[in-house]
């Protein structure tokens, strides 16, 4: 057991009040471990006041529910901050986080930055909902897990691991995996919830197979510009959604999608399989996990720039390695 963890359960229980918060943009673990990690304490301290708050909003995930309305100002100055799968301070989606008394980090990203009193970082671990389910295992005599919490920290499992298929899953995932499942939730619905989609982002996906670029070592991109955005009717979110769709091509280890802000950023989502890309990433304004980066750049100058790197880095990759697909 990480050292922290128990400190973690000591501040949990010292407090009252309890802020609870991740990063913006969020995917399915950032809802999950935060909905996951409320819930578990809601139904262990129904005495305590445990708030979620967070300024932004994922449609694809809105199947999980919503978080609490924004409490005013001088509600942090009380409580106890926990901040959920978040590695640094700048991506916290509520930066009212400062506010609170003291502050917990949990997270599985590359410690890059220090922000908490307390922190359980580990960076092996395929997703912070894993992190959650270790912490409600380690404390099952304290903790009550329910059908609602397990869903929530299912999702975030399978989500934030590929289906359970990237490299940091371990024997340990699939052990607190089963122990989240027997409590009986309905795993039939999360993944309609998560497959299922429209006829417009179906259409978006053949046009993406159709426009793709790829290096000459072997880099699939996609440049989703403005334009492209209003004409198949795509939310931000929607448009970022294309980087999966370039996943499963034999050769292309590294795939980037590119997606124009209207603020004149360009964001970057950059994937990879065998080889680390989070240090490309983290030379543009980003970072992240070694095969599952972001990063931003500010023209399309820029953006040729990064793909020229990433295709420097393939070409290297391939030459100095074997086995790779
Ligand atoms: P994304 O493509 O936004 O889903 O990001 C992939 C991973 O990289 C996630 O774990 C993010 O938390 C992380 N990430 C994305 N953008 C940044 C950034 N600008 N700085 C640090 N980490 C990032």
């Amino acid at each position: 057991m990480h050292e922290n963890m128990k400190i973690i359960l000591e501040k949990i229980k010292e407090y009252d009040k309890i802020i609870i918060f991740r990063h913006f943009r969020p995917d399915g673990d950032a809802i999950g471990s935060t909905k996951g990690f409320a819930t578990l304490l809601r139904n262990t301290y129904p005495e305590k006041k445990i708030y979620l708050q967070n300024n932004d909003f994922s449609q694809y995930l809105a199947f999980l529910g919503g978080e609490d309305e924004l409490l005013p100002d001088e509600e942090y100055a009380d409580a106890l901050g926990i901040v959920l799968d978040t590695a640094t301070q700048k991506r916290i989606s509520n930066q009212k986080f400062s506010l609170c008394k003291e502050l917990v980090k949990i997270d599985h990203h590359i410690p890059v930055e220090s922000y908490a009193t307390y922190e359980w970082v580990e960076e092996h671990r395929s997703s912070t909902c894993e992190m959650v389910a270790a912490f409600y295992e380690a404390f099952q005599d304290e903790l009550k897990m329910s059908k609602e919490a397990a869903t929530y920290i299912y999702t975030g499992m399978v989500t934030d691991s590929g289906r359970f298929r990237f490299r940091e899953v371990s024997g340990e995932t699939m052990r607190l995996a089963g122990l989240i499942l027997d409590q009986g939730i309905d795993t039939e619905n999360i993944y309609a919830n998560l497959y299922l989609e429209d006829v417009e982002s179906l259409r978006f996906e053949s046009y993406v197979h159709r426009k793709m670029k790829i290096s000459e070592s072997g880099v699939v991109s996609m440049f989703v510009t403005k334009k492209m955005k209003k004409k198949f009717n795509l939310s931000n979110e929607d448009a970022s959604a294309c980087v999966s769709f370039m996943d499963s091509i034999k050769g292309s280890l590294i795939w980037i999608a590119f997606i124009e802000g209207d603020n004149g950023e360009i964001r970057v989502r950059l994937r990879s399989r065998f080889v680390t890309v989070s240090e490309l990433a983290e030379r543009y304004h980003g970072g992240g996990h070694a095969c599952a980066a972001g990063a931003t750049v500010y023209s399309k100058a820029e953006a040729k720039a990064l793909l020229a790197e990433a295709d420097a880095l393939l070409r290297e990759y391939k030459e100095k390695n074997e086995g790779w697909l």
